[in-house]
């Protein structure tokens, strides 16, 4: 018998000693292999409908682990503090948190990226991209059994799909103010922020919002260290799910600004130091044990908890009238290679 998931075994063992202010549900279950995967959906904090709120969401795709074991220290982390820190517990008075930090079990039990139907979740929506996409990487439905697999034609969402859809609109996009994270790791020496459009590279409608909050980011930490960027400029992609969650809200009118973001954790970071790495499937997309990996789980913990504060004082920054029109320039020049002639 192959030892269960350790991040499954981890999350068990937060929710035993956790606290009653959270709650915990299985969303679904996947079966596989004669074991029970469960995707857990867990809420802190005042459900108040008038209040903002965060989702964080991890191992969307199976192979990519360390998103999943972020978000589960930051958990535990959180829970800790609930003990004893009242800034925290003032916090989740004013703000709604919810965490689905294995939203792929079966991909992660299989080490891979798709699901076990062989889809790619990040490919699944039911939304074509408006621009050419890069052969395959943008999305296909030749094969299962190859990469970045859409899935059948004309056919629902995939359960873990329809998982996040239930959860987004259950307790984020309804709201005045939501954002969510998804975390991903990824190609590349960098660590990224994505924000919509991956199906267009059109600009995207709240982008005066998002150049707002990078604004107070750069203003709170001045040393970090991330690209904040519009997907399409890495590249365009068929069937995404932030983008379909997003447009599906702005469908249903009203004054609501949420705003679904990726973090990709740049991969190159950890396997420059450790070429031995290139050659493992793990390997590549997760850092090795021991000193690197805590280094990586810090470093992200400060935005992750950034983006709980910044949900939570949203009122307070987010721009409007001549100051959004402002943002609104500066984001035009910055990421759409727009330039002013005046
Ligand atoms: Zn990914």
């Amino acid at each position: 018998m192959r030892q269960h998931l350790p991040e499954l075994i981890e999350l068990n063992r937060l929710l035993d000693t956790a606290p009653a202010s959270l709650c915990a549900r299985v969303a679904h279950t996947v079966e596989l292999d004669g074991v029970a995967l469960p995707i857990h959906v867990l809420t802190l904090g005042n459900p108040d409908p008038g209040l903002p709120a965060i989702g964080y969401f991890g191992g969307v795709h199976g192979l990519e682990r360390i998103g999943a074991r972020v978000l589960l220290v930051f958990l535990r982390g959180l829970l800790n503090r609930l003990k004893w820190d009242p800034l925290l517990n003032r916090q989740l008075e004013m703000l709604r948190m919810v965490f689905v930090p294995m939203v792929n079990p079966g991909g992660m039990w299989r080490n891979t990226r798709c699901n076990p139907n062989g889809v790619d979740l990040m490919r699944n929506a039911p939304l074509d991209a408006l621009e050419r996409v890069p052969f395959f990487l943008g999305g296909q439905r030749y094969s299962a059994s190859l990469p970045w697999y859409r899935g059948p034609a004309g056919e629902p969402m995939q359960a873990e799909s329809e998982v996040l859809a239930e959860v987004v609109a259950q307790e984020l996009a309804h709201r005045r103010f939501s954002l969510a994270l998804d975390c991903h790791s990824g190609f590349g020496a960098r660590d990224r922020i994505w924000f919509p459009y991956a199906h267009t590279t059109k600009p995207f409608p709240n982008m005066p919002e998002v150049h707002a909050l990078k604004t107070l980011f750069e203003e709170t930490y001045p040393t970090h260290n991330y690209v904040i960027e519009p997907q399409s400029r890495q590249y365009l992609a068929h069937g995404d799910l932030w983008d379909h969650f997003y447009l599906r809200s702005r469908g249903e009118g009203g004054e609501r600004v949420f705003l679904p973001l990726t973090l990709e954790m740049g991969s190159w970071l950890w396997v420059k130091k450790n070429p031995t790495q290139l050659f493992s499937r793990q390997g590549l997309f997760n850092p090795r044990p021991g000193h690197r990996l805590h280094r990586i789980l810090r470093r992200h913990l400060l935005w992750l908890d950034f983006l709980a504060r910044a949900a939570c004082g949203w009122e307070n920054w987010l721009p409007h009238g001549r100051s959004r029109l402002q943002h609104k320039k500066l984001a035009m020049m910055e990421w759409y290679g727009w330039h002013m002639h005046s």
